[in-house]
Formats: structure tokens, C-alpha cells, sequence
């Protein structure tokens, strides 16, 4: 391949997203590798084994990983305060979100305040750093709810819907999101926020299973059902991503909080 030619295919990568390192040094592939070594006879031709997990205790028996919805599901359930959802979160190894990311980012703030905000998935910053929001979009997040009168230190807790940055930032998929659902469904009935604010088209689309956009969505209480089966009032609005593309769109916004904050007054 050409120099141009070479430098044409890293573009459209960088245009896709593709911003991400898999390996720690770079391979060059305009030099020749060698041919693989000759695959050695006997047991090294057989078919890989199915992953094998442990058997449960008494039966001894091995049985083959349960698809990563599943163990999702079940690591979830099993979780019984926030560090050992955020240790079970860690342990996940059923998305490749998780091999591009640098940090798990699971939550910040309060968790005890009663308020809880849920967002898309985390960003550059959010991945460099382990923590939520912190990047520009957080920036104005906090301002905004300043102007309330609420702080992360002492007023809300917050957190996404996917704990790793998608390659890129690119928008979560469908699979990834209904994939890390029940991490999301478990932290909400751990945390037992009295309110909760979801922030954008992501995160309202996926807890209150809607097909409508967000600004359809935002702007009113909805209800959302945790997995103990509580329900809990969830007022959706608008990304601070998107009110920083769109400033004209904060007055919205500015109407959504008021509304929270007669909620919050009223309680
Ligand atoms: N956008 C999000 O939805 N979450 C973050 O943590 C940062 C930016």
C-alpha cells in the first residue's frame, strides 16, 4: 500500500471513531511478517474449548459460560451494597466496551441524598478520570443545578447508563445499553433516590422503555420500576452536551428545573 493510501484508511478510521489503541506498540504492516509457525500435530489441532466455568459447590460439574446478558443479570441481582455493584461492574468482562476503556466509571456525588441523575456513558474525560460528568458537559451540568441551589457534594448522586466510554464517544447501541440495563436497574435500588432526572434521549429512552425522543419526553414526571419493584418519579431533560451545541435549547431546560426544584421544595 501507498503512503497516501495508508494515510486514506487512518483518516476514515479517525472519521468512524476509531480512536483507540489495542495494542501498546504499533504494528507496522508494511513490512512483511513472517508465515506462522506450522501448527504442531495432536492436541493443538482440536477445537478450543468451550469457556468452562467453576461448577456450582457439591457438583463438581463444569458448565459453559452463560451468555453475557445473563451473567449481567445475575451479577447484578447478587450485588447487595454500592461497592459490591461497583466490584461486580468491574468483574464484567461481557462487553468489549470494556477492553477500549481505560477506567470503569460508575458514579459520583451523594449517594444517600435522595436525588439521582443518570446520564449517557462517559466521555474522555470521564474515562481518563474514573468519574462521571467531569468533562464540559459535566462542567455545565453542575452550574445548572448550582443555580438550583443543588451540589454534588451534598445533593445529588450521580451516574450513566454505560460505565465505559464507547470508542469515539459514540452513541450506545441498542445491545450495549439494554446489556448493562440491570447494572443501571440495581444501582437505582441500592442508591433508593426519592427523585431521579434523566438526563438526555439514552438515558430516558432506556429506563422508561419509550420509543419517543427526547424532546417529547422531557419536561414532565414519568415513572420508573427498579429491580426490587419500586417506583420511583423520574423527570426527563435535555444532555448538557446537547445544550451546549444548542444554547437556544437551555430554556428548556431552565423550565425542567424549576420543576425539580418545586418537586424537591414540596417533598
Ligand atoms: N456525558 C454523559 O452522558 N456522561 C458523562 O459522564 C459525561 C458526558
Amino acid at each position: 500500500m501507498t503512503q497516501e493510501a495508508l494515510l486514506a484508511a487512518l483518516r476514515l478510521q479517525i472519521e468512524w471513531g476509531a480512536e483507540e489503541a489495542l495494542e501498546e506498540a504499533p504494528i507496522d504492516r508494511t513490512v512483511p511478517r513472517a508465515a506462522p509457525p506450522a501448527a504442531a500435530p495432536g492436541p493443538a489441532q482440536r477445537p478450543a474449548p468451550a469457556l468452562v466455568m467453576p461448577g456450582r459447590a457439591g457438583i463438581g460439574l463444569p458448565r459453559t459460560a452463560p451468555p453475557a446478558a445473563s451473567r449481567a443479570a445475575a451479577l447484578a441481582a447478587q450485588a447487595d451494597s454500592l461497592p459490591a455493584l461497583r466490584a461486580a461492574m468491574a468483574e464484567f468482562d461481557g462487553s468489549p466496551l470494556r477492553e477500549t476503556a481505560t477506567n470503569l466509571v460508575f458514579a459520583d456525588g451523594l449517594p444517600e441524598s435522595g436525588l439521582m441523575l443518570i446520564g449517557e456513558a462517559p466521555g474522555g474525560d470521564e474515562d481518563r478520570l474514573g468519574r462521571p460528568f467531569v468533562g464540559v458537559s459535566g462542567q455545565l451540568l453542575d452550574r445548572m443545578l448550582g443555580s438550583i441551589g443543588l451540589s454534588r457534594e451534598t445533593s445529588f448522586y450521580i451516574t450513566n447508563i454505560l460505565p465505559f466510554r464507547p470508542p469515539g464517544n459514540r452513541t450506545p447501541t441498542d445491545a450495549e445499553i439494554a446489556l448493562f440495563l440491570p447494572f443501571v436497574l440495581r444501582h437505582i435500588a441500592l442508591a433508593r433516590p426519592r427523585h431521579l432526572v434523566l438526563l438526555g434521549g439514552v438515558s430516558a429512552k432506556a429506563l422508561l422503555r419509550s420509543k419517543e425522543g427526547i424532546t417529547r419526553l422531557r419536561g414532565r414526571w414519568h415513572e420508573v420500576t427498579t429491580s426490587d419493584g419500586q417506583s420511583l418519579p423520574a423527570l426527563a431533560t435535555l444532555h448538557p452536551a446537547y445544550l451546549l451545541r444548542n444554547p437556544a435549547a437551555k430554556r428548556d431546560a431552565w423550565a425542567d428545573l424549576l420543576l425539580l426544584q418545586r418537586s424537591l421544595a414540596s417533598q
